[in-house]
């Protein structure tokens, strides 16, 4: 398997971690990359954007040509979790001009609406899918205001939505790869109809 971190800022070497330790505990053989230019995201089976600032991550994605690479990764099915920042970049609408949208998902975003609130929090999070709660690390989290048919609601914080999917896109408003808590990369990145390992065809 091979997976791509989006390395423009934020938490790069955590989100590599944190989907190293899934394939370690199932058994299967990764090969993490970073991604700063073009060229790399079509090799990638599944793809992590990290948290950061949203503009300046939205920027360099579209001067790299790395957005539409994305948008091909998304339109062929593979996974991709985006978090915090990663969340408003994919969303449909981010409602900040100066955030160049890649339209995975279709939310509506108010981009610091935790934040002027509470600068970051820590919460346990009921997450549709997981067995216990979570622990969320919310960080000038933004606000999904508003969800489209299309997209399957998570989890909610006081009551709007933190964690939602639409096909093959999973976003967060807060900061999985921050706890060494893994379910929701597992969650998000793979797919549990596919065998772990390779079971020889002789013993099936
Ligand atoms: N508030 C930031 C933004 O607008 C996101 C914060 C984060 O990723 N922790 O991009």
């Amino acid at each position: 398997m091979k997976a791509g971190v989006i390395a423009v800022q934020g938490d790069v070497s955590e989100h590599a971690a944190a989907i190293r330790r899934v394939a370690d505990a199932r058994g299967v053989a990764i090969e993490v990359t970073t991604i700063r230019e073009s060229g790399i995201v079509p090799d990638c089976d599944v793809l992590l954007m990290p948290g950061g600032e949203s503009t300046a991550i939205s920027r360099l994605l579209d001067s790299e040509g790395i957005d539409t690479e994305i948008r091909d990764h998304v339109e062929s099915g593979k996974p991709i979790l985006a978090t915090c920042a990663g969340l408003i970049v994919a969303a449909r609408d981010p409602q900040d001009d100066r955030v160049q949208s890649l339209d995975l998902l279709d939310i509506t975003v108010d981009r610091n609406a935790f934040g002027r609130q509470k600068d970051s929090f820590e919460a346990p999070l009921d997450i549709a899918g997981l067995d216990e709660p979570f622990p969320a690390v919310f960080i000038r989290a933004p606000l999904i205001d508003s969800v489209g048919d299309d997209v399957e609601v998570l989890a909610d914080w006081d009551d709007s939505p933190v964690a939602v999917r639409q096909g093959p896109v999973v976003a967060t408003s807060f900061h999985p790869e921050l706890t060494d808590d893994n379910r929701v990369h597992e969650l998000a990145l793979f797919d549990d109809d596919q065998p772990t390992t390779d079971t020889p065809e002789a013993s099936r």
